[in-house]
């Protein structure tokens, strides 16, 4: 398999939904918009495109909010994780680059919705930086066993 060859994978948290595609998505993006953010109960939506033809649901099938007259929105019915994003007469779907397997291979490259942006977005990256292991009590880490589906596909 080459680059473009590869399968690129995701699902939703509790696993009952999974998708498949070959590549990387195209235009990553995020999305600022109102209507993104309460959709994802975030600041903002990452959202990559992928060819309707080239998406395959390898288990399950997202639920749809239609959120406007010419768009909808795919979501796990089961554990709510935000799946996707389409305008219903294009023929492309945008994929929540969150529930990708790997993530970090998908680079945004526009940020749209802009008007919505939160005021101090630019000031995200100068947070205070604290990683789980140090932030959490060693007792409470310690009682965490993930009920989250792993970053791979599985048999059930
Ligand atoms: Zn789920
Ligand atoms: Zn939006």
């Amino acid at each position: 398999m080459t680059g473009t060859d590869q399968l690129t994978t995701g699902g939703c948290q509790c696993g009952a939904v999974r998708y498949a595609f070959t590549g990387k998505t195209i235009n990553p993006s995020l999305c600022h918009c109102r209507m993104c953010q309460k959709a994802f109960g975030s600041y903002f939506a990452p959202l990559g495109g992928v060819k309707n033809e080239n998406l395959t649901w390898t288990r399950g099938k997202p639920a749809i909010f239609q959120s406007s007259p010419v768009a909808e929105r795919g979501f796990c019915a089961a554990c709510g994780t935000p799946l996707t994003f389409r305008y219903i007469a294009d023929s492309d779907t945008n994929i929540a680059l969150g529930s990708l397997d790997h993530p970090q291979n998908e680079i945004p490259v526009n940020a749209y919705g802009t008007e919505s942006e939160m005021p101090w977005f630019d000031w995200l990256a100068t947070l205070p930086a604290h990683a789980t292991e140090t932030s959490t009590a060693p007792d409470r880490l310690a009682a965490i066993t993930s009920f989250q589906h792993p970053d791979h596909d599985t048999d059930r």
